[in-house]
């Protein structure tokens, strides 16, 4: 921490932060009341240094990444999310779906030094149960090597209606075809209300808080997230959050929580909504890094944040900055304005220049190159992120 603990309580009685500075020196864990308060206070700036201490204290001065690529395997859906620019139904314009022999061709021509790749897309039970279980044996054929994360908790909810089997036998024949792990993904905010509100069709919160936990209990590691900015309360981000937190302590099963900001362009139904401000974006990094006590890291994801917000997030509780990228469909449908992906040496010059020294890892967080002591391969991607481009993320 960079001032007194007595000077930061001084600042947080200010800013109605009051006794948090203490709670987190102390490493005490933060009530669904601070949360609240912390959503409430206008000191992000307190928040973000707090939220920093911790961080250092978990992570140093290391700030993850990896090499990775996405395939969006089809953008046919049938749930309908309001926020959602990306779904489509087949026959309509830009309505796609990627055969198994178009997920190798994909795999061979992505970066050889990719170590990952992400795989989600949109629900179609005509795809059928084998699909699924084809695309991950394409994507392992043509890349024995990579790591496959696939599938959010929606997707795998409907796989697992589709193979009318039990859920750890699904997941045994997943993992046979090439699965290695889970995103996560699909939890949105966990209120009901919201949910009848904006994604009626999509799971309950229950049943998404049931299904990661069964996957944590199988032996599969996921991601948490939480997508804010549309209607939901503070009170709800906050009771999304505890239950993620009250998850974790039972299963242990998330490895980071990546805050999502919503992007209302090109979703009719929310387009009048404003897209969450800079500040609210490092806010909800902060929250969760102070929040989520027992999830090991937080991260900053450029394609949604903005290139400049992530960097600045590192040094506000994010601990990873996730990947180079190629080919993301979903967000930049939505309206992003980053890159399709950036080099490895464009994100080595973010992390240094925030003050961290870049490791590459993979997905499960093992040491791939950690670049502490110079590698031949540091900062030798070119010229720097454009940083302007992505402000007006
Ligand atoms: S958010 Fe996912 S589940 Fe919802 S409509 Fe979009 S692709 Fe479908």
């Amino acid at each position: 921490m960079q001032l007194p603990l007595d000077a930061l309580e001084a600042r947080a009685a200010r800013s109605g932060l009051a006794g948090i500075p203490t709670k987190v020196f102390a490493q005490e864990r933060l009530s669904p009341a601070d949360g609240l308060a912390m959503y409430q206070s206008d000191d992000v700036a307190l928040l973000g240094m707090l939220a920093h201490g911790v961080r250092r204290r978990m992570h140093g001065d290391v700030a993850y990444y990896n090499v990775n690529i996405h395939v969006n395997y089809t953008n046919w859906c049938n749930q309908f999310c309001d926020f959602c620019a990306f779904q489509r139904r087949p026959g309509e314009d830009g309505a796609y779906r990627m055969s198994p022999e178009q997920v190798y061709d994909a795999l061979q021509s992505a970066n050889p030094e990719a170590s990952e790749v992400h795989m989600v897309a949109g629900v179609w039970p005509a795809l059928g149960y084998d699909y699924f279980l084809e695309i991950l044996r394409a994507a392992k054929s043509a890349r024995p090597d990579i790591h496959v994360k696939a599938f959010t908790m929606v997707e795998i909810d409907e796989i697992v209606r589709l193979a009318k089997k039990p859920l750890p036998e699904v997941l045994d024949e997943l993992r046979e075809a090439g699965l290695d792990s889970m995103p996560g993904g699909g939890a949105e905010v966990f209120s009901e209300r919201v949910r009848q509100e904006l994604y009626p069709r999509k799971m309950s919160a229950e049943g998404w808080l049931e299904l990661a936990q069964g996957i944590h209990e199988y032996g599969f590691k996921t991601n948490c997230t939480m997508l804010y900015g549309m209607t939901e309360t503070l009170e709800e981000r906050v009771d999304h959050l505890r239950r993620l937190r009250e998850l974790q302590d039972r299963t242990n099963g998330f490895q980071t929580y990546i805050p999502l900001a919503f992007h209302p362009d090109n979703t009719p139904a929310l387009s009048h909504l404003p897209i969450p401000s800079p500040s609210e974006r490092l806010r909800s990094v902060a929250i969760g890094r102070l929040f989520l006590d027992n999830v090991p890291h937080v991260k900053a994801y450029w394609i949604m944040l903005g290139i400049a917000v992530a960097q600045t997030a590192l040094q506000m509780g994010a601990d990873d900055l996730d990947g180079t990228v190629s080919q993301e469909k979903v967000y930049h449908d939505a309206g992003a304005q980053t890159p399709q992906q950036m080099t490895r040496g464009q994100i080595h010059r973010l992390i240094r220049d925030s003050g961290h020294v870049p490791v590459e890892r993979g997905t499960l967080y093992e040491v791939r190159r950690d670049f502490r002591d110079g590698d031949p391969a540091d900062l030798d991607g070119g010229p720097r992120p454009d940083l302007a481009q992505s402000l007006t993320v």
